[in-house]
C-alpha cells in the first residue's frame, strides 16, 4: 500500500487518535505521525507506549507542516482546538475530525479555518467503552463504516485521498450531510447509550447494581447496558449537547413507543407485543445478514 501523507498530526491521544495510529502504521499511509494532547500525563504515556512517532507539547507545534490534521478531542472541545491550530495550518492542508455528532462540529471548525485550508468531516462507527493513550488498537476500523460529511466545495483529489485513508484502514467509507449524519446517529448510536445510562441509573436507583445477585444473574441484557453506560462521559456529555435536536426527536418517539407497550403489558395485549418483538427481530436478521454483527450466542462473548 501506499503512503498517502507525508505527515499527519493528531490532536488528542485517546481511543480513537491511538486506533488511527496503529492502522496507519499497519498499512504504511504516513511518512510521520505527530500527536499531541492538552495533559502531560497523557503527552509522558504516548511517549513511554511508543504512540506516535513524535509527541510534542502543544497543538500549534504538532500542525506545522502536517498535510493532514485529524482533531480527535470531544466534540465540544473542537472549536477552540481549531481556534488554536487555526494560524499554523499549512496551505493546502486536510482539517478532519471524528467527532461522533457533525453538524455542531462544523458550525464549531469551519469559521476558524483559513483559505486554502481544506475541511473534511469524518466519523468512524467504531469505539469501544475505553478511553484514553492506552486503549487504541490497529483492527479497530476493520470492517467497521467510516461516514464522511464533506462540505459542498470539497475539492474532488482532496476527498479521493482522505476515503483512500480510511479504506485502507480497514473501513467501509459513505458519505451523507451531516444533517442526515446526526439523525441517523441519533437513532443507532445516541439515544441507545441515553436508554443504557438511565436503566443503569435506575437500577442504582434501586440499590441493586452492586447487589452481587444482580451482577452474578444478570443476563446479557444488563450486562450490555452496563458496558454501554461505563462509556466515557465527558464525550458523551458533549454528544448529547451537540446533537440536541435529533436526539430529542427520536427521544420522543422511543417515548410514545414506550408508552404503546406499558399499555399492551397492562391490558394484557399479547398480540401487539408478539407483532412488536416479530417486527424488531427482522431488524437483527438484516444486521447480520449486512455482516454488521455475529450470530454466535451471547454476540461471541463469554456468558460469565
Ligand atoms: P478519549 O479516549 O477520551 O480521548 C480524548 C482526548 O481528547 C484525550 O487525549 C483528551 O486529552 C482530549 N481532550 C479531552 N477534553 C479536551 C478538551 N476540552 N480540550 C482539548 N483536548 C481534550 O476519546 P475518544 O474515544 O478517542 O474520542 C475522541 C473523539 O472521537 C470524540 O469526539 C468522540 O465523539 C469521537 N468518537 C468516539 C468513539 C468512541 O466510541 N469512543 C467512536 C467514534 C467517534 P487528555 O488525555 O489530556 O485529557
Amino acid at each position: 500500500m501506499a503512503q498517502l501523507y507525508d505527515r499527519v498530526a493528531v490532536i488528542g491521544l485517546g481511543l480513537i487518535a491511538g486506533s488511527m495510529f496503529y492502522a496507519m502504521k499497519r498499512a504504511g499511509l504516513a511518512g510521520e505521525v505527530v500527536g499531541y494532547a492538552r495533559s502531560a500525563e497523557t503527552r509522558d504515556t504516548a511517549r513511554e507506549i511508543g504512540l506516535c512517532d513524535r509527541i510534542v507539547d502543544t497543538a500549534v507545534e504538532a500542525v506545522e507542516g502536517a498535510d493532514l490534521v485529524v482533531l480527535c478531542v470531544p466534540v465540544g472541545a473542537m472549536g477552540a482546538v481549531a481556534a488554536e491550530i487555526a494560524p499554523a495550518l499549512k496551505d493546502g492542508a486536510l482539517v478532519s475530525d471524528v467527532g461522533s455528532t457533525k453538524a455542531a462540529v462544523i458550525e464549531a471548525v469551519a469559521p476558524h479555518l483559513p483559505d486554502g485550508v481544506h475541511f473534511i468531516p469524518a466519523h468512524p462507527l467504531a469505539g469501544t467503552e475505553q478511553s484514553g493513550p492506552r486503549s487504541g488498537f490497529a483492527e479497530l476500523f476493520d470492517n467497521r463504516w467510516c461516514l464522511l460529511t464533506p462540505l459542498e466545495d470539497t475539492d474532488a483529489d482532496v476527498l479521493e485521498r482522505y476515503k483512500s485513508l480510511w479504506l485502507q484502514m480497514g473501513s467501509m467509507v459513505d458519505e451523507m450531510d451531516a444533517a442526515h449524519h446526526d439523525l441517523v446517529l441519533a437513532v443507532t448510536s445516541h439515544t441507545p447509550h441515553l436508554i443504557a445510562y438511565t436503566m443503569v441509573g435506575v437500577a442504582d436507583d434501586l440499590g441493586r447494581v452492586t447487589d452481587s445477585e444482580v451482577v452474578q444473574y444478570s443476563a446479557a441484557g444488563f450486562r450490555d447496558f452496563t458496558r454501554i453506560a461505563a462509556s466515557d462521559p465527558t464525550m458523551w456529555r458533549d454528544v448529547f449537547l451537540a446533537n440536541k435536536d435529533a436526539t430529542l426527536e427520536i427521544l420522543g418517539r422511543f417515548t410514545e413507543e414506550l408508552f404503546a407497550l406499558q399499555r399492551a403489558i397492562r391490558k394484557g395485549d399479547g398480540d401487539h407485543l408478539h407483532d412488536y418483538f416479530t417486527r424488531t427481530r427482522a431488524i437483527r436478521r438484516g444486521i447480520l445478514e449486512a455482516g454488521q454483527d455475529s450470530d454466535v450466542p451471547n454476540f461471541g462473548r463469554n456468558a460469565k
